[in-house]
């Protein structure tokens, strides 16, 4: 056991199991309570600044824009009052609850003494400190529990030797449980920036009265902990913050230097290290294009860094090489240093303790000699630099990236750490970087600060002022998007401190200009803040422990039975694991996995309960019972040992979380300010999609000679329609809009047209939103947000600019799949009957069964060919729906559809050619265990694209209150249309008329099925539910009653 360990284990196991980390860091007593470990405390540095202390002055600031004409004040205010008293309601719900269930709540009161004029008096201890955050005062708590500020102010406070400190003191309102408690702020906390409505969490323990301190000493706050910021981001915002909060909202990725895998070996030979450059490259080749940097400048910088990085390993990791000296700082001097095992390259660490995460180059355990030549074991992170900046500004950025790191790595493995490494490339010089608490207070104010401006900047669109300072903004990678929102905003050139630079960069815009950006901002922002919330339900105490969410599972353990060997986790160069309930096994009738993760979804991987993110990987199989995962790297968890490694895995439980896309947002920003920035490409983006300018086509006369139109004219598939269309893609200057029904063959139409472009030399870019992550975006967008779809955001450009110029259009309205009478209803609901079957063997297909077997009547009439269109009315039938966890399903439809299927099936039409769509993923999983698996069960959502001779669709809802339906994923034209356009054949419904007419789109529907007298009605004699399968579908309530 390493002597750090010793130390720590000598600790109350209380405080081991609570997170020795800050409390063990926080508190100095606690630390030398327990033992030297060779680190000067700040106690002997009293007079010490820290180089990360926020100065006073920028508490003061002003941002641009919204401050200047005061709606940001407001707005902030009608916020903080809605905040007060939805507070206010649930502290009236807390004390009616008290009232009834007991009068012994008294402790949950407050217990300090205001006494008049504004003078708060508390109990001595408490004032000097000394026994602020005692643990054997201190009332238990959970971890992170986060806490809302009900009011700030500043007060005069008298200490028990009559002295006066004015401390700003929050009143704190405890949601979980409705205690109110109160932090006082002291020394450079005094200026933390905080207001009414936000979120704390306090590290550090409460006294008796419900106080903790926070102080230059002693504990922590963390505001608004549910916002992560990365630690590169804080360690970045010192010189510009504006620039930082840019930065989060442009870009969101940071590339880190992978190339340290040859860390993990200890000798890595340089060939490894060169083929692993150029694997790396590979895999990057986006991301450099995105950069606009040359692929083969980078691959040679790679090589040119190989020799170096061999040294570094001989130096430090290389058993047989003695250890090397590492500088510590005046403090702690120079140490004898030697990598004994790289534990993780780019380790994911999520810290909401602290509201930090960050990716740590290379987490090691390292041994370091004392002068006394005692060696110790450690844990601590090494930040691998290859810019040239190695001092100045840049390398107070670089140390203290390390320091939060530190605090990442506290969190992650339980321990105290306190050093890091930091090596430049570039100098080939390696650093030691030593954590004092001054460092760590300046390194969280500004943490607290920079998680403020985020917060501003995606509630309000508020972004921190500019600096003012023309030498660090003329080479900033972001003047020109900063001078372009600065405008937007309201700003002025005195403001933006560039004179005629800014001028030059902002001039183009108008007001016209100015507020399509604000206002697309304002919805990107409104639909990004709705993923927020899930992701921090994820972190928050508010979460549900041990239950299923729509977008989680939990409580699941690794699967390690026969079929997935322990050394079968390597699946190419991914790793593969499969988990199951953890209360499953094979005798159980445990809870089927049931939510709305699916195949090929991201997820992030953590302990349950700790939320420890221990990987992050992709959906690769989903069944009733298990979920299969990979990774890019192998799973361990912190702190287990090379031997143990899976072992320690098989004791978790396990959950895992939907990775939400909070990087497409970016995205989506970094695209919009594009259009406004003073270049050509940008300038004619902008006149054509903010402005409305018409598109441009050449004259017909010019192509007589040209191949591309030689080829579509001869090319005798295409009909008319397609002809045209594809003739107007080819005279297009700017852009054309292809309006394509179902069936009516765009995907062909694209591949001529592709073609057709090919031969005229041009290049192409096919994009589509079918990619699987950018289609759950796409649904997100559609189904979450009521208030950015109302404002404008479920306008897509096609929509926008097909409104604005019409003779753009070129409409394809010929379609190949459904035959006559499935086309009516799609043309009758949504297409005003443009829509056309493209031959007469399309519009009278059929079914054609090749056996005949003996079948009830209804059956028979389900299943008669001459009835392409049929909706099964289960009104006369017992078939509620069932609500299970968050989702719905409809065990009667579940039946209908399996009896019609194996009919189907039995009188010979192949199961590949037989569809299934519901809305909803349970009703799928439901139909999916007793249909055949030849037959494809999915949602609507997935049904997208695909098409089969016979489609079965269940809609599900069948309630006794049908109005709460209207609101459910039925009411989406969008959705309804895709069900009703995958047919080609036979098109069979199966729902309840009385509920689904409540819905208007559903309304439409039934009346146009009643026309053509398709509906069924079905009734006891027709389905003898005693009779039927009984098993798994009587899950229903209403079919167990009966
Ligand atoms: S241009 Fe200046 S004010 Fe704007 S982000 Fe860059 S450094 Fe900050």
């Amino acid at each position: 056991m390493s002597m750090l360990e010793m130390q720590l284990s000598s600790c109350s196991t209380v405080k081991l199991l609570e997170g020795i980390t800050l409390e063990g860091r926080n508190l100095d007593q606690e630390m030398i309570s327990c033992g030297s470990i060779e680190k000067a405390t700040d106690k002997s540095n009293a007079s010490f600044r820290s180089p990360f202390m926020t100065p006073p002055s920028r508490h003061d600031k002003t941002s641009d824009s919204i401050d200047t004409n005061g709606e940001s004040s407001q707005l902030g205010s009608r916020q903080h009052k809605k905040a007060l008293l939805e507070l206010l309601d649930q502290v009236e719900d807390v004390i009616c609850v008290e009232d009834q269930v007991s009068t012994d709540t008294g402790t949950a009161s407050t217990s300090y003494e205001i006494k008049q004029n504004n003078k708060i008096g508390i109990n001595s201890d408490a004032a000097e400190g000394s026994s602020v955050g005692s643990t054997e005062k201190a009332k238990t708590k959970p971890a992170n529990v986060y806490f809302l500020v009900f009011e700030v102010s500043e007060k005069q406070f008298v200490g028990s030797n009559g002295s006066q400190r004015t401390l700003k003191v929050l009143r704190l309102l405890d949601e979980e449980c409705g205690e109110e408690r109160s932090v006082y702020l002291s020394d450079d906390w005094f200026y933390s920036v905080i207001a009414p409505g936000d979120t704390v969490h306090v590290i550090g323990d409460f006294s008796e009265e419900g106080i903790c301190e926070v102080n230059r000493d002693k504990n922590f706050l963390i505001v608004h902990p549910d916002i992560l910021v990365s630690g590169t981001r804080v360690a970045a915002s010192f010189s510009c913050p504006r620039r930082t909060v840019l930065d989060e909202r442009l870009k969101n990725n940071e590339q880190s230097s992978a190339a340290l895998a040859g860390l993990i070996r200890e000798s890595p030979t340089k060939e490894f290290l060169e083929e692993y450059a150029r694997v790396l490259l590979q895999k990057n080749y986006e991301s450099l294009f995105a950069c606009g940097v040359y692929e083969g400048d980078i691959h040679r910088t790679m090589l040119e860094a190989i020799p170096r990085l061999l040294k570094w390993i001989l130096l430090f990791r290389d058993s047989k090489s003695p250890s090397s000296c590492v500088d510590f700082g005046s403090n702690d001097g120079v140490k004898k240093v030697k990598v004994s095992e790289v534990i993780d390259i780019e380790e994911m660490a999520w810290a909401p303790k602290f509201g930090l995460k960050g990716v740590i180059d290379a987490s090691m355990h390292v041994k370091v000699a004392s002068k006394a030549n005692q060696t110790t074991d450690y844990i601590m992170p090494l930040e691998f630099k290859t810019g040239k900046a190695t001092n100045g500004q840049a390398a107070i950025e670089h140390s203290a990236q390390v320091m939060l790191y530190t605090l990442l790595m506290s969190e992650r493995y339980k321990k105290n750490i306190d050093y890091g490494l930091l090596y430049y490339l570039h100098t080939d010089q390696t650093q030691g970087i030593a954590v004092r608490r001054s460092d760590l207070v300046g390194l969280i104010m500004r943490r607290n600060e920079l998680a403020s401006d985020l917060l501003k900047a995606s509630t309000m669109q508020q972004l921190p002022p500019m600096l003012q300072v023309p030498n660090t903004c003329k080479g900033c990678r972001h003047l020109k998007a900063c001078t372009v929102y600065h405008k937007a905003h309201g700003g002025s050139i005195e403001g933006s401190g560039l004179g005629d630079v800014y001028s030059s960069l902002v001039n183009h815009l108008t007001t016209a200009h100015c507020n399509f950006l604000k206002k697309w901002e304002r919805l990107i922002d409104l639909e990004a803040n709705e993923l927020e919330v899930v992701r921090k339900e994820m972190w928050g105490s508010r979460s549900t422990n041990g239950s299923h969410s729509s977008t989680c599972l939990s409580s699941i353990v690794l699967d390690t039975s026969d079929q997935v060997p322990r050394n079968n986790f390597i699946q190419g160069n991914r790793f593969v694991y499969r988990f199951m309930r953890q209360d499953l096994n094979p005798s159980s009738s445990g809870k089927d996995l049931e939510c709305s993760l699916k195949t090929g979804d991201y997820v992030i991987l953590s302990t349950d309960p700790g939320r420890l993110v221990v990987g992050r990987g992709v959906i690769m199989d989903m069944t009733r019972i298990n979920v299969t995962v990979s990774f890019s790297k192998r799973l361990r968890l912190p702190g287990s040992s090379p031997s143990k490694i899976i072992h320690d895995l098989c004791q978790e439980v396990w959950r895992i979380d939907k990775d939400e896309f909070t990087a497409s947002f970016a995205m989506m920003r970094f695209n919009l300010i594009q259009m406004f920035l003073q270049d050509d490409r940008s300038s004619h983006l902008r006149s054509m999609i903010v402005d409305l300018n018409a598109p441009r086509y050449d004259g017909g006369c010019i192509f007589s000679q040209d191949p591309a139109v030689s080829y579509i004219w001869s090319e005798k598939t295409l009909n008319d329609d397609q002809r045209k269309a594809i003739l107007k893609i080819l005279t297009a200057k700017d852009y054309t809009l292809i309006l394509g029904m179902p069936g009516t063959g765009k995907t062909s139409t694209m591949v001529h047209a592709v073609k057709a472009l090919l031969m005229r030399g041009a290049s192409i870019l096919l994009t589509s939103y079918t990619n699987s992550a950018v289609d759950n975006l796409l649904i997100k967008l559609k189904s979450q947000s009521t208030e950015a779809r109302e404002n404008g955001m479920g306008v897509s450009l096609f929509c926008r600019l097909s409104e604005a110029h019409p003779q753009a259009i070129s409409a394809l309205q010929s379609q190949y799949r459904m035959s006559a009478p499935i086309m009516e209803l799609s043309n009758a609901l949504i297409y005003g009957n443009r829509l056309r079957c493209g031959s007469p063997d399309v519009a009278n297909a059929k079914l054609v069964y090749t056996n005949s077997t003996s079948t009830s009547l209804w059956l028979k009439k389900v299943l008669d060919p001459l009835r392409q269109v049929i909706f099964i009315n289960t009104d006369l039938l017992p078939g509620l729906e069932v609500k299970d966890c968050k989702t719905v399903n409809n065990p009667l439809e579940a039946y209908i559809v399996t009896e019609i299927t194996d009919k189907l099936t039995c009188q010979g039409i192949r199961g590949e050619d037989i569809g299934v769509i519901t809305p909803y993923n349970s009703q799928a999983n439901l139909i999916k265990q007793y249909v055949s698996n030849s037959v494809e069960i999915h949602t609507i959502d997935k049904y997208q694209g695909r098409d089969k001779d016979c489609i079965l669709v269940s809609f599900v809802r069948s309630s006794n209150n049908p109005k709460n339906c209207k609101s459910s994923l039925l009411g989406d034209w969008h959705r309804i249309n895709v069900a009703l356009t995958r047919a080609k054949k036979k098109l069979i419904m199966v729902g309840s008329q009385r509920t689904l007419s409540f819905v208007p789109i559903l309304k439409l529907l039934i009346e146009k099925v009643e026309e053509g007298c398709s509906i069924l009605n079905v009734n006891r004699e027709d389905i003898d539910i005693n009779n039927q399968h009984k098993g798994e579908l009587k899950r229903c309530s209403q079919l167990r009653s009966l």
